[in-house]
């Protein structure tokens, strides 16, 4: 055994001893980690290039198994390094996963586009005929990856290919510094209490906050969401909001930020890389790993969405004109885009005025932690139980489950639950990951999928516990989704077990279906009582919440639509010789799918990070298609009756039984239909959404 070997950071298997792993382990253990397996990596490739020559066939385990062991040692280590990077972060810990991710990436590059491993996959496709489903799906997945990266072209066309690829990481990476920098570039400092009409004591505090970091006496006001949201929402201030707003949108649009020129090189290299694949445009590159089958088929769904959202838009639009009358505002008549927000807010504080602060006494962490838990276990007959003290840690806050199955009780899977904000060491937000995935060792024994759940909430303070927000609930209730996912798959093959091998459009069907339970009655009148009363949530509340659900629900959905169309349509329509520019294909599109014309300005184009300095083009769409299938997967439990206890158990087993054990190893509309009997239909979402016709 070498001095590496017995690191715990390099263990490689069971849960890791997080307290024993540290940042110097990072900087000793990756390198090490990383010699090895590119020496394996090379051996495995000489060895497939002997077995090629023998022309005689090629088996999965020659291939695959030695393949997913590589991956599996590098994910299960450096897992572990970006988790505790994730949730107790130290200058130390910081740099050290900075210094090692360059040569984490680059061993993935150099696997992932790998010629000999790229020929054995196509001589193992070659014999497809002794593989099973779920082998065949994975090859074909990794086949399709690889041909996507450029690994099938040959000399001059992947030198081409690769440059492109490097070229289009830099404009992306300029392209998302303009945008930066044009955000941090504007500023408007206020000075009197008369600017500041309206707004909330946070807001001040923050854009007071804001003068002094810059030096200045008064309120700075700047574009970043934090302070452009709600000044927007609050400011009585018409001129100013209107400033703001202005600035907003015509972001990175002029002058030596200028992002225009950038699209357009951007969109035409997209579209030669597609053509290098044997693709017609880039569109088609982004479904070809997606569960959407094609450009037509999401044109129709995002058409279905449009048609149903356009006049519901329409009549929340003449809402608040109305309600700008009632207040006798000059706007009433012609309201501008900066008015929207603002008199949106005052409709809704008259309508139902939702204090969302208020709210938190019914939902104490445990309260709500029983309430999901109850639900698991009647919804998909699984049991949960309190194991802390059984499994290592990296911190005090930390908790730990085990999940049992509710008939044999059976030990299926584990997860760790790290609950409260740590400003400083944690980062924000929330999230599930996989600590272990399922899979079976060299001997054969059973490895238990363990899930991360991290959440951000309040930590208890003195004698009262952690007391959530409503929308705190429903981002536990969305990341246990996809943790069951990735807990209660059956799947034997790690490559399609649980969440792995699931097409990105789809991934996100049981963390939206988990959310819509918060607004079932039953669930959320069980778990919602007041922590120190005992009282149930009052009716009011309740209807209030269900009220907020689809407040503005057309134009929100309307929003979403022209965002996603004008993605689709430049990514599968554009060309430099169509005889428009992106900008003016947006507005074009911009007659069907928004009800307030955009301002000359407007330039939204010019800050779409989504999709033209992320992972999202052509790929916008994904959110409504993922919804789409989450409402109407919730929506079968609907048509039963939710208070029909018997179907909705039926129902509920057997959605444990198809979307949450099957993962990917069958395309994810077989898996839908297997649930739902029928293909995914858009109907349950608009009728969430508050979209049909009264
Ligand atoms: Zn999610």
């Amino acid at each position: 055994m070498t001095v590496s070997a017995s690191l715990p950071l390099l263990a490689g298997q069971g849960l890791p001893q997080f307290e024993a792993i540290t940042p110097e382990q990072v900087q000793q253990g990756i390198p090490a980690l990383l010699d090895a397996l590119n020496s394996e990596l090379t051996a495995l490739e000489t060895k497939l290039e002997q077995r090629l020559a023998e022309a005689t066939p090629l088996a999965w385990d020659e291939l695959m198994d030695p393949l997913h062991h590589l991956g599996e040692r590098l994910r299960w280590s450096w897992g572990v390094v970006s988790h505790l990077n994730g949730v107790c972060n130290t200058p130390e810990l910081r740099t050290a996963h900075q210094q090692q991710q360059g040569a984490v990436v680059q061993f993935g590059n150099r696997a992932g586009q790998s010629r000999p491993i790229y020929r054995a996959l196509e001589a193992l496709q070659q014999n497809a005929a002794n593989l099973d489903g779920t082998q065949r799906r994975i090859l074909e997945a990794e086949l399709r990856d690889m041909r996507l990266r450029g690994v099938g072209l040959e000399g001059a066309e992947q030198e081409a290919f690769n440059a492109a690829s490097a070229r289009q990481a830099e404009l992306a990476t300029t392209f998302s510094n303009h945008v930066l920098d044009a955000t941090n570039g504007w500023s408007l400092t206020l000075t009197s209490e008369t600017d500041l009409a309206g707004l909330p004591a946070s807001l001040r505090e923050l854009l007071a906050q804001a003068a002094r970091d810059a030096g200045e006496s008064g309120w700075r006001l700047g574009l970043d969401m934090p302070r452009v949201v709600p000044f927007l929402k609050y400011s009585q201030r018409r001129d100013l909001r209107e400033q703001v707003y202005r600035a907003q949108v015509s972001r990175a649009s002029t002058g030596e930020l200028d992002n225009h020129p950038l699209i357009e090189q951007i969109l035409q290299l997209k579209l030669e890389q597609a053509q290098r694949l044997g693709y017609a445009n880039w569109a088609e590159v982004s479904l070809a790993s997606k569960m959407a089958g094609s450009v037509a088929e999401v044109e129709a769904l995002l058409d279905d969405l449009r048609a149903a959202a356009y006049p519901a838009a329409q009549q929340e639009l003449e809402a608040l004109a109305a309600c700008a009358a009632r207040h006798g505002a000059d706007e009433a008549a012609a309201l501008k885009p900066w008015d929207v927000s603002y008199w949106a807010e005052v409709l809704r504080q008259e309508s139902f005025d939702l204090d969302s602060e208020a709210l938190r006494p019914w939902f104490s962490l445990e309260q709500v932690l029983q309430g999901l838990f109850g639900l698991c276990q009647r919804l998909f007959d699984i049991r949960i139980v309190a194991a802390d003290g059984e499994a290592p840690i990296w911190h005090s806050d930390v908790r730990y489950f085990r999940v049992l199955d509710g008939a044999s009780g059976q030990a299926l899977a584990g997860f760790y639950l790290d609950p409260y904000s740590r400003p400083g060491s944690k980062r924000g937000g929330a999230w599930m990951d996989e600590c272990l995935g399922r899979s079976r060792t060299h001997a054969g024994e059973a490895v238990l999928p363990v899930a991360y759940l991290i959440c951000n909430q309040s930590p208890p303070v003195g004698d009262t516990p952690s007391l959530m927000t409503f929308d705190e609930v429903e981002t536990l209730f969305h990341e246990f989704g996809h943790g069951l996912q990735h807990m209660l798959t059956t799947v034997e093959r790690p490559q399609a077990a649980g969440i792995n091998n699931v097409e990105w459009d789809a991934v996100e069907l049981p963390s939206q279906f988990m959310e819509n339970w918060c607004y079932d009655r039953a669930t959320l009148m069980g778990m919602a009582r007041h922590w120190q009363t005992g009282e149930p949530l009052p009716e009011s509340d309740y209807q209030k919440l269900l009220a907020a659900r689809t407040f503005m629900g057309g134009s929100a959905t309307l929003r979403q639509v022209h965002f996603a169309l004008t993605d689709l349509r430049l990514h599968s329509q554009w060309t430099p010789a169509c005889g428009q520019s992106p900008e003016q294909l947006r507005r074009d599109l911009a007659r069907t799918t928004t009800v307030l014309e955009p301002i000359p300005e407007d330039a939204f184009l010019c800050a779409f990070s989504h999709i033209f300095a992320g992972g999202y083009s052509a790929g916008y769409y994904s959110y409504k298609w993922a919804e789409v299938l989450s409402a109407d997967a919730f929506s079968a439990f609907e048509e039963v009756g939710l208070e029909q206890e018997e179907e909705i158990v039926a129902t509920g087993r057997r959605f444990r039984d198809t979307v949450l054990s099957l993962g990917g190893s069958l395309p994810p509309a077989e898996v839908f239909e297997a649930f739902r009997g029928r293909q995914p239909s858009s109907e349950a979402l608009i009728r969430h959404s508050g979209l049909v016709a009264a």
